[in-house]
């Protein structure tokens, strides 16, 4: 609640702070146990920050993360690491988040060893297994990271993540660099794999097509900002931000016939150094009003589980 990453601009012979950049600036949510949230936005909008603040991969510069009701925003280092064991990510690149000079036996059997499993037989073993799990075969084991395609790449990732039966997995965006057949592959295994391990993703996009089949409920934030978040089929049958109605507009329709206006945004998304006052949308919003550029409108829930931060809606109005 109320997460905030704010990175520091360093400039000058001193390199004194000459600025800042928002790029995660007060979001809130929560992600129940067994689901999986979809975080949709457009490149730079802070999803990634976001998620690996979460994890405390990146240290929030503000607000509160708990787990399983647990305040973890100021756990040591070493209490962290034993937590990490629950709390995985995959990423969206395997290939650079796998080491090109490791077997995937020493990729996947890396966790198990951290985590306390120091007899190498029954790394080996659990290897073997994990390897199954996700779809490749024990004799991939002593292959290296460049012999796969991506999309067995990205298995090895997701093996190496479930390693420790996690509990909650960050999926930062582990099919963008996927060609389009292979991504719906993976995004049925990781489907699969949720439901067979009870597993609880937070799954990060920029596109609202790649989550809309796999979410519970989605998500969606501009320039560090959540705008709107509620159930999948509410937030595609009924958006009800600015926003998201401008990013389901540019998603393509399976049947041609049916028309569909296209909501086209002036200008580009603001740098995030320099984020516009009250609403971050309105130099875009094809609704903007006078409060727009005064007050940043709260992150309301303006019908049941449904939240959304704009002034057409909630309070103000
Ligand atoms: Fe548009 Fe105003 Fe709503 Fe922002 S608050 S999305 S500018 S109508
Ligand atoms: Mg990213």
């Amino acid at each position: 609640s109320g997460l905030k990453k704010y990175f520091e601009i360093k400039g000058g012979v001193f390199g004194k702070k000459v600025g800042e950049v928002k790029a995660v600036d007060g979001i809130s949510f929560s992600v129940m146990e067994g689901e999986i949230l979809g975080i949709v936005g457009e490149s730079g909008c802070g999803k990634s920050t976001a998620g690996k603040s979460i994890l405390r991969l990146i240290e929030p510069s503000a607000g509160e993360v708990k787990f399983e009701n647990k305040d973890i925003t100021n756990l040591s280092a070493e209490e962290m690491r034993k937590l990490r064991r629950n709390m995985q990510i995959i990423f969206q690149d395997p290939y650079a988040s796998l080491n090109p000079r490791h077997t995937v036996e020493k990729i996947i059997g890396e966790p198990l060893q951290i985590h306390g499993m120091s007899s190498a037989k029954e790394r080996k073993e659990r290897v073997k297994e994990l390897l199954e799990v996700v779809g490749l075969s024990a004799y991939h084991a002593s292959r290296y990271p460049h012999q796969f395609s991506g999309g067995q790449r990205q298995r090895i990732g997701i093996a190496r993540a479930l390693a420790n039966n996690p509990k909650l997995i960050i999926c930062d965006e582990p099919v963008s660099a996927l060609d389009v057949s292979v991504q719906s592959q993976i995004l049925n295994l990781m489907e699969e794999l949720r439901d067979e391990f009870n597993l609880t993703y937070v799954f990060i996009a920029h596109d609202l097509s790649v989550v809309k089949h796999i979410s519970d409920r989605v998500g969606v934030m501009y320039l560090g900002r959540m705008v709107e978040l509620t159930d999948k089929d509410k937030l595609y049958d009924d958006p009800k931000h600015p926003y998201t109605q401008a990013l389901l507009s540019a998603v393509p329709l399976p049947d041609p016939d049916i028309a569909k206006d296209r909501i086209i945004l002036k200008g580009d998304v603001p740098s995030p150094s320099n984020p516009p006052a009250g609403c971050a949308f309105h130099t875009r919003c094809p609704h903007a009003m006078d409060i727009c550029s005064k007050v940043r409108p709260e992150f309301e829930e303006i019908e049941d589980n449904h939240f959304v931060a704009c002034h057409l809606y909630g309070e103000v109005q």
